[in-house]
């Protein structure tokens, strides 16, 4: 038997009309060239309607994708709702990816019309005569207006809206009508469109408000430090305008004291980003103690967030820090590593717990796998595959049938290729992805634990840890330091630390020192660019 309950579609517009109609007050700011800008829900609601008949006129089709290649701003958040009310498909593309990799997801989407910030034209403009599909280019944001590049139409963003009715008739869409795509940023082999539905970010918009996940509420206000051409900034822009959050956008100043600078003049509450950005920001805090009052949250991930920022932002400033695992294709909510009312909630334990990836988000389901495809046990010392499975999570891609094959267990989980141990209590640890783990004589060396304890040492202010293969053990590990600012450290300081921390075995016999560790397209170590130089 049925219940006797609505259907009602789960559609963006849900959102949209939530935070336009009844937080009309709230503010959005945006930083630009020219300095800090800022309206109200009500602006962004009329403006994103307008936009949304702009589409239509353009000839905007269902199911079409509409590309943006921009900052976090606010026309950027308009683009976000009036493409998918549309019912086109927002595509964000990464413009920190390589000049192929661009090209590649371009064609791969076949984008017919392209939103692009005027600063970032000239990253585009010696690409565009690979891109035959891609025919009106609308330009957002600050700058000089460029010539229209050979066989393309040139528009403005303001001019296409300005003259467009407030007032919207949204099309009545499936909940499963694909919202937006976004390709994975490829650190392992080419690109792949992950496709969300508005289904799946609803439900995921409405998860991520809870306090098991970021916890968001109307009287915060937040900074997404990701960004919007990553996974959707993880879902912030959605979530925020769902509860009425106020929202700060950065731009392209994503540098530690500019975040600084404006999260404490817009008094900000909550901010989320990649680890990286986040140590630059400690640094200057311990140098200047008390610029940021308001700032009581922040939501790391994308990588494993060393134990010396949770401490660091904890112990000296009152800041909480947590951490979320997942991916591109998992919307990105996956476990988030908040500390249990029954467990430590001070000391060293309580950090072992939050230097864990933590438990799932509601409706997602987690397990770990042995190479026989049986479950491990919640042990905390058993290595497993992690598979997921959840309304948000993905279960194919975006016109890649190998890959989508590739992706799902026969019964239906999804694969992410992260390797875990889960404790007692369900807390999983990310050991590394399958392809970093380190083998040295038939023993398995976590990289991330180690990048963890030696960005533990005073002196260090970037580690990463790869494999190098060695005649005798097949593996070994190989660190590569970044020291603090005026600091240097020895191997040899560096190997006594580690021998104090971990089995002999396990230090590595090699370290090099960097100035600077590459990093991939969105703040991450990139390992491939590591093994290239030095194996
Ligand atoms: P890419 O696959 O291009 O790196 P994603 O941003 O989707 O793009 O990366 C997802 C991966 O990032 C995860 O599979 C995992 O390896 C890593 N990751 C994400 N969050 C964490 C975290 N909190 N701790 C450790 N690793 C993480």
């Amino acid at each position: 038997m049925l219940g006797k309950m609505m259907d009602r579609q789960l559609t963006l517009d849900l959102i949209l009309e939530r935070g336009g109609r009844y937080f009309p007050e709230k503010e959005i700011v945006w930083r630009a060239e020219s300095g800090v800008h800022r309206y109200a829900y009500a602006d962004f609601f009329r403006r994103t309607k307008q936009l949304a008949n702009a589409l239509k006129k353009l000839g905007v089709e269902a199911g079409e994708r509409v590309a943006t290649f921009c900052w976090n701003h606010a026309q950027h958040l308009e683009l976000y709702f009036a493409i998918p009310i549309t019912g086109a498909v927002l595509h964000t593309v990464n413009l920190r990816l390589f000049a192929e990799q661009i090209v590649y997801i371009f064609n791969h989407a076949e984008d017919r019309i392209l939103f692009l910030d005027r600063s970032l034209f000239p990253l585009l403009a010696p690409l565009l005569g690979q891109l035959p599909r891609l025919k009106t280019i609308v330009l957002t944001g600050e700058g000089e207006t460029p010539p229209a590049p050979a066989g393309k139409a040139l528009l403005d963003y303001e001019a296409l809206i300005q003259d467009q009715p407030a007032v919207y008739d949204y099309p009545a869409l499936e909940e499963r009508t694909a919202l937006g795509l976004c390709y994975t940023s490829g650190t392992t082999g080419e690109p792949k469109g992950v496709l969300y539905s508005h289904r799946s970010t609803v439900i995921h918009s409405l998860a991520a408000c809870l306090p098991a996940v970021v916890n968001l509420a109307e009287t915060d206000s937040v900074l997404p430090a990701v960004p919007m051409f990553h996974a959707n900034a993880w879902g912030l822009p959605y979530s925020c305008v769902l509860v009425g959050a106020k929202l700060v956008f950065p731009g392209r100043q994503l540098d530690p004291a500019s975040l600084i600078e404006l999260m404490a003049s817009e008094e900000v509450t909550f901010s989320a980003g990649v680890p990286t950005i986040w140590a630059g920001i400690l640094q200057l805090l311990d140098q200047k103690p008390g610029q940021l009052p308001r700032l009581k949250r922040m939501g790391l991930g994308g990588s494993a967030p060393p134990r010396s920022l949770f401490e660091g932002f904890r112990e000296r400033h009152g800041i909480e820090v947590f951490q979320g695992w997942g991916m591109t294709e998992t919307s990105p909510a996956g476990t988030h590593g908040h500390v249990k009312s029954s467990l430590p909630q001070s000391g060293p334990a309580h950090y072992d717990i939050r230097t864990s990836q933590g438990i799932p988000a509601p409706l997602v389901e987690v397990k770990g796998l042995d190479e026989q495809g049986k479950e491990i046990p919640w042990d905390g010392k058993t290595m497993g595959h992690l598979v997921v499975r959840g309304p948000w999570i993905a279960s194919g891609y975006f016109n890649n049938p190998s890959a989508s094959e590739a992706l799902l267990t026969p019964d239906g989980w999804m694969r992410t290729g992260d390797m875990i141990t889960i404790n007692a209590h369900g807390y999983i640890k990310i050991t590394d992805r399958a392809k970093d783990l380190i083998k040295s004589g038939g023993e398995w060396i976590s990289s991330v634990d180690m990048e963890n304890t030696l960005m533990g040492h005073p002196k260090v202010a970037e580690a990463a840890v790869i494999a190098v293969p060695d005649p005798k053990w097949q593996e070994r590990p190989l660190a590569v330091i970044v020291p603090k600012k005026d600091h240097s450290v020895t191997a040899a300081e560096l190997r006594d630390y580690l021998l104090a921390r971990m089995a002999k075995w396990q230090v590595p016999d090699r370290f090099e020192f960097m100035t600077e560790i590459p990093k991939t397209s969105v703040g991450k170590f990139d390992k491939k660019v590591l093994r290239a130089k030095l194996t």
